[in-house]
């Protein structure tokens, strides 16, 4: 059986062959980017060279790109541990043509790698496009034979793409896996779409316009190509499996996860290990990149990462601290194609094990007040937003960890109440601060604060800025 090792390898070198430069992944935090919180896609480190402000010596590439999606337009944190092919840190394979060739080349590339050197069966695949791409339509005709009927033609943003709220976009047409009528859901536009049984394996992007900051789309001068596939997607395909927490790395992880915490990696603690599996690699390779955990911004998102899996890890019976004993087990899965995972290890695991030191005696005290208010509520009840503040305030539980824990239960939690709980405390430091004859710096201060609060960074919630234990 291949091995996602194998399979990254694979995809790589047959872009090679067809001329591609194979280029590294870059890193998490993009360079010189405020708009973007983290690299979500592959496209991220060539945003420049689709608007033409930047040449390359190649004008073909291939990588394969560590993505992080938790903030911003792509945020899959909330589906981990819901979905089959959902993880917060993923890799995703592409190739890339900077004004090179365009859809006619793009799709047959994509078919025979699938069909030919993956050799997946070609009637469970369908694709959809952008409603009026009859061109595309036309090119998965002539080159897969595919009959109408899979040939999904999309009105939405599904099949429109964009990066965030400006940069490079365009058309694009997805390519899916039919897993089979024994799981739930239906093809893509369809009103079920978002069981598991059709799932998105590949995306070709038809890169042709730039959105703009004003809200407008300018044409770009160069038609180019920009494909995204998830490696552990066509992993699960390619193994045989269904959910890509069965392919062979995911699956190590969850392994360790389960060794670490004494339980049946497939008893009921099965989703936490699984959470935890991808929090591990979300939190070990953001580290490995240099962010650090804190109250605002990247650092933020990275704590409320940590302090989800920690909580799980929590649930799963964990009497001691768990995480940074797992980083060995990541870097023997994924540190020979990811050198700066070894280079990183013990700043990683050294930095996990202070952040769940430090937040393990206010977890402990948090769970039980959660509790207690838990049991005060109906079924299908929301908790206060007081009692969310409280958790947040003084036991350092971000307001998603608890709605995580939450919706378990088949609860949720009062966010408006939540903010309001918020807005008074800071109103009530204001007015301390008043007091306190230093007006004129305060007034600055929480003007500073406040701007920072309420910035359009992507991702970055209103409850990032201020009150962690
Ligand atoms: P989905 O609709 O399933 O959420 P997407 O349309 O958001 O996927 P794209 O932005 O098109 O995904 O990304 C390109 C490819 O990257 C997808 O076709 C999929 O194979 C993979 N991918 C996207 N998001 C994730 C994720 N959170 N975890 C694993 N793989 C992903
Ligand atoms: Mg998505
Ligand atoms: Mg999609
Ligand atoms: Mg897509």
């Amino acid at each position: 059986m291949a091995s996602l090792n194998d399979i990254r390898r694979t995809f790589l070198d047959y872009f090679v062959r067809n001329g591609h430069a194979e280029v590294d992944s870059s890193p998490l935090v993009p360079r010189n980017d405020p708009t973007l919180m983290f690299t979500n896609s592959g496209m991220v480190q060539f945003k420049n060279v689709f608007t033409g402000v930047e040449t390359r010596d190649y004008d073909r590439a291939t990588t394969s790109q560590k993505c992080v999606r938790a903030g911003g337009k792509h945020n899959d944190l909330d589906n981990v541990g819901y979905t089959a092919r959902h993880h917060t840190f993923f890799e995703m394979l592409g190739n890339f043509s900077f004004g090179d060739y365009f859809k006619s080349d793009a799709i047959p590339f994509a078919w025979e790698l699938l069909t030919r050197d993956f050799g997946i069966d070609r009637d469970r695949l369908l694709v959809t496009i952008y409603h009026t791409d009859d061109e595309a339509a036309s090119i998965w005709k002539k080159v897969a034979g595919l009959p109408d009927e899979r040939i999904i033609r999309i009105a939405s943003d599904d099949n429109f793409w964009r990066m965030g709220p400006t940069g490079p976009c365009g058309p694009c047409t997805e390519i899916f896996y039919d897993h089979g009528p024994q799981i739930a859901g239906g093809p893509p536009g369809s009103p079920d779409e978002d069981g598991d049984r059709f799932i998105e394996i590949w995306n070709l992007v038809f890169m042709q316009n730039e959105q703009l900051a004003d809200g407008t789309m300018r044409p770009l001068d160069m038609q180019s190509i920009d494909t995204g596939m998830g490696l552990e997607r066509i992993g699960a395909l390619l193994q045989g499996k269904h959910d890509n927490y069965d392919t062979d790395l995911m699956r190590a992880l969850i392994e360790a996860s389960a060794h670490a915490t004494s339980t049946d990696p497939d008893g009921p603690e099965n989703i936490h290990h699984r959470v935890i599996a991808d929090h591990l690699r979300s939190t070990s390779f953001l580290i490995a990149d240099g962010v650090m955990p804190s109250n605002e911004g990247r650092g933020y998102v990275l704590r409320r990462i940590m302090r989800r899996a920690m909580r799980h890890a929590h649930q799963a019976g964990a009497k001691d601290l768990v995480m940074h004993r797992l980083v060995p087990a990541l870097v023997q899965q994924m540190g020979q194609h990811y050198p700066e995972l070894g280079r990183a290890k013990a700043l990683i695991e050294e930095t996990l094990r202070g952040e769940e030191e430090r937040f393990r005696s206010t977890l402990d005290r948090g769970l039980r007040l959660l509790e207690e208010e838990v049991a005060k509520l109906p079924e299908g009840g929301t908790l206060g937003g007081d009692a969310a503040f409280k958790l947040y305030d003084t036991y350092g539980f971000p307001l998603d960890l608890t709605q995580d824990a939450l919706r378990e239960k088949g609860l949720s939690v009062d966010n408006d109440g939540f903010e309001a709980a918020m807005s008074e405390q800071k109103s009530r430091a204001r007015a301390a601060w008043a007091g306190s004859g230093e007006q004129a710096d305060a007034a600055i201060w929480f003007d500073l604060a406040e701007r920072h609060g309420t910035t359009e960074f992507l991702g970055y919630d209103t409850e990032t800025a201020e009150g962690q234990v």
